[in-house]
């Protein structure tokens, strides 16, 4: 059964934020990978998201014993064949600001008719023993024509979500929150942790 300590399989600040944003108020104590200075890189071999969040996930169960949970996450422009898809984070150098990554996918964007894209996030639960849980869920966006907003990380700058007529960049956390792939694959697992525990 899984206690009310989560290990998120994640140094991504960003992505740390959002999870300890949902979860905290859920009563969990929500640790990532900078709790485990001594971890060795974890690396993303798989060729799908939820591929990753299990092996993420499985690699810090192997490694100490305690149950986890990983999420994986990217995004799909269909326009440039879902690229950057699973290598997002690596997508253009590791190190690359994402004011220069952004940039250069709006420049490869132009002319691009179709602008449609979306945001994947597989988060998987791996307990000790068991066969792991994937709770997988996507949010529609379009790419904008140039960066709007200062919130949020990553692509979000350019990132458009057409019922709120913002970028993920202009939202306030709780907006983002209520409509992204993260928060509603976390929702999924909320639902299912409930279960478990009636
Ligand atoms: P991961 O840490 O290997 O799952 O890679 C996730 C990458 O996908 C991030 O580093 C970003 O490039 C991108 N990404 C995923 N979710 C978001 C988001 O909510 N906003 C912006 N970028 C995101």
């Amino acid at each position: 059964m899984f206690e009310k300590e989560i290990v998120i399989a994640s140094t991504n600040q960003g992505k740390i934020k959002e999870f300890r944003a949902m979860l905290e108020p859920e009563g969990f104590l929500v640790k990532s990978l900078a709790d485990f200075p001594d971890m060795k890189e974890i690396e993303e071999t798989g060729k799908t998201f939820s591929e990753n969040a299990i092996i993420k996930a499985n690699a810090i169960v192997e490694a100490y014993g305690v149950d986890a949970i990983a999420d994986d996450s990217g995004l799909e422009i269909d326009a440039l064949g879902k690229a950057p898809g699973v290598y997002s984070a690596r997508f253009l150098g590791h190190n690359t600001p994402y004011e220069k990554k952004n940039s250069i996918i709006l420049e490869r964007m132009k002319n691009k008719t179709n602008r449609s894209c979306r945001y994947v996030c597989a988060i998987a639960v791996c307990i000790k023993g068991q066969k792991p849980i994937v709770f997988e869920d996507s949010v529609e966006c379009t790419i904008s024509e140039k960066p709007m907003g200062s919130n949020g990380f990553g692509y979000d700058p350019i990132v458009f979500y057409k019922p709120f007529q913002k970028t993920m960049s202009q939202m306030t956390d709780e907006e983002k929150n209520s409509i992204s792939h993260r928060g509603k694959a976390i929702r999924k697992f909320e639902a299912w942790l409930y279960e478990q525990n009636k």
